[in-house]
């Protein structure tokens, strides 16, 4: 047994089994006190409504937390700011201002409240039989305007305006660059189609049992063994999948 980096997705990944989630929480905590792991939440939540989650379903008090799709890094739930280097690599090429002024020709697009927005997110409705055409003319504008962004659609509903390293895959990275942890002992848990950039590079990837069927789709013409299909829902995947991997 040795030290890890688990970086997990919150709704339906480690939270949804109440149960299972205290064992989990258990264990994770006495690998943290034994070995000095490190306990990662990744999230498109924003950081209020992460830490009422955190306070509701009891979690443990994460090392890191990557919260909005990627937009934002804090260490920990006391924080009153962003991790700022974070932000600097977020800040490479990003325009906010022009970002929003190529999506605002789009009638399509409905701004969605302040508090879903930030410095490196600009975040619209979109209805999802509007999707396809909408979201392949945007991506063409920013090509032709010479700007690189990263764009989300998620939850058949939210359309999200990101940077180019506004991802949360990259978030993790740049985790394991600070901490000096090689993706042989970092795990990413997911549960649906949009975690699928947690699942990029050489870490341990654990698909939770309950993955939408996108996931698991993906999953089926994807899977090598890095990753591993968890049979039990949420935490209990999470568990079932550390122990396939030998790390606990
Ligand atoms: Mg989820």
């Amino acid at each position: 047994m040795s030290a890890f980096l688990l970086a997990t997705d919150l709704d339906n990944t480690l939270v949804g089994d109440d149960k299972a989630l205290d064992l989990l929480n258990q264990k994770l905590i006495q690998h943290r006190h034994k070995y000095g792991s490190k306990i990662v939440y990744v999230t498109g939540r924003t950081f209020p409504v992460c830490k009422q989650l955190a306070r509701v379903k009891n979690l443990v008090a994460p090392d890191a937390l990557i919260v909005a799709l990627g937009t934002e890094i804090y260490f920990s739930f006391l924080d009153t700011n962003p991790n700022k280097e974070w932000s600097k690599i977020l800040a490479q090429g990003w325009e906010r201002d022009k970002v929003v002024a190529i999506a605002q020709k789009y009638p399509e697009l409905q701004i969605q409240p302040e508090s879903e927005q930030n410095p490196f997110r600009v975040s619209y409705y979109l209805a999802q039989w509007q999707k396809d055409k909408i979201l392949s003319r945007l991506k063409a504008d920013f090509i032709n305007a010479g700007f690189e962004v990263n764009i989300v659609y998620r939850a058949g509903q939210d359309l999200e305006i990101l940077p180019k390293n506004g991802d949360k895959g990259l978030a993790v990275k740049f985790l394991q660059q600070q901490w000096h942890i090689t993706p042989e002992i970092t795990i990413t848990c997911g549960d649906c189609l949009q975690d699928k950039t947690l699942f990029n590079g050489h870490q341990k990837g654990i698909i939770v049992g309950n993955a939408h069927p996108e996931l698991r789709q993906w999953y089926l013409e994807n899977h090598n063994d890095s990753l591993y299909l968890a049979k039990a829902v949420c935490a209990g995947g999470i568990l079932e999948g550390l122990e396939h991997f030998g790390f606990l």
